[in-house]
């Protein structure tokens, strides 16, 4: 059978064509918006049952990169998803504009610092590949830096992979008229002004570099160690649905059991 993950995965070096990924598309899925909050709600028990064993378990890794453009959904997808994991044992890091200190060092240099030990859940909003998107449609370093970032990470990621961390990766698409929306949603709303800046306007002006960038990224990137997945992420209720049943499929393979007592515990009554 094949796995619902086979469908949005990026096959290692092959070429990607995010225009003929409809955004409002729900691969794998063909019932309503009720079923998959359904659903939803059974994955989420089943990401955090998975989450206790894995902690206890202690002996890996798991690390989630989510990628978006802006508004494409990356905080609503933790709070719908990734939410149902323990905070004890999860963390959710978010990457902005490097400080002075993080630019005097390599670009992966703050980001290997927040990666998860084992036992842990790291969850990332932003990453390191700004450091081949924003840094590479702004101008921010030179080609001759940024075009060898690709061959780094991926180096990066497989040493991670060595060690023990499983490695799942999201970019949740959307389309420019949805984000469109969505912007003048926040726009409308003054408790969602604080979402908002005239910067992202700008940001917008620049978006078919931004779907270019994305494009190198996926292609480049998608390894066996750390697959990048594309989400058509238009419909919320689907791309909360998608990342949680790849999600649940990561947490079968992986499998976590609890470790066996330290101790004989048979026999064994607490005292009055
Ligand atoms: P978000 O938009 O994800 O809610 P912020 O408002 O903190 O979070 O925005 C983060 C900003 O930091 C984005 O504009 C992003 O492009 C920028 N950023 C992230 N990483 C880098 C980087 N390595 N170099 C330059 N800018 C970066």
């Amino acid at each position: 059978m094949t796995d619902f993950a086979d469908l949005l995965r990026v096959a290692p070096g092959a070429a990607v064509d995010l225009a003929a990924i409809d955004p409002r598309s729900t691969p794998g899925f063909d019932a309503d918006k009720a079923a998959a909050h359904d659903e939803l709600k059974d994955l989420r028990g089943e990401l955090e049952a998975f989450q206790e064993r894995f902690w206890a378990e202690r002996e890996r890794s798991l690390l989630i990169v989510l990628q978006a453009m802006d508004a494409g959904g990356k905080d609503g997808t933790i709070r719908k998803v990734f939410t149902a994991l323990n905070p004890q044992g999860t963390r959710v890091t978010g990457f902005g504009v490097p400080t002075e200190e993080e630019l005097a060092h390599d670009f992966l240099w703050r980001i290997h610092a927040n990666t998860p030990g084992k036992g842990r859940i790291g969850i990332f909003n932003r990453s390191h590949y700004e450091d081949v998107l924003v840094v590479r449609v702004a101008g921010l370093a030179p080609k001759s830096v940024w075009s060898r970032r690709y061959d780094q990470i991926n180096d990066w990621e497989a040493t991670l992979a060595a060690a023990g961390t499983t490695i799942v990766k999201f970019f949740l698409h959307i389309s420019r008229d949805e984000q469109r929306e969505r912007f003048q949603k926040r726009l409308d709303d003054p408790e969602k002004h604080w979402k908002f800046s005239l910067g992202d306007l700008e940001v917008r002006t620049q978006w078919d570099d931004y779907q270019a960038a994305y494009t190198d990224v996926l292609a480049r990137c998608s390894t066996a160690d750390a697959p990048w997945y594309v989400i058509p992420a238009d419909r919320k209720w689907y791309r909360d649905l998608a990342v949680a049943r790849i999600m649940a499929e990561v947490a079968r393979r992986l499998d976590p059991q609890y470790p066996p007592a330290e101790d004989d515990l048979s026999g064994i009554t607490i005292p009055a």
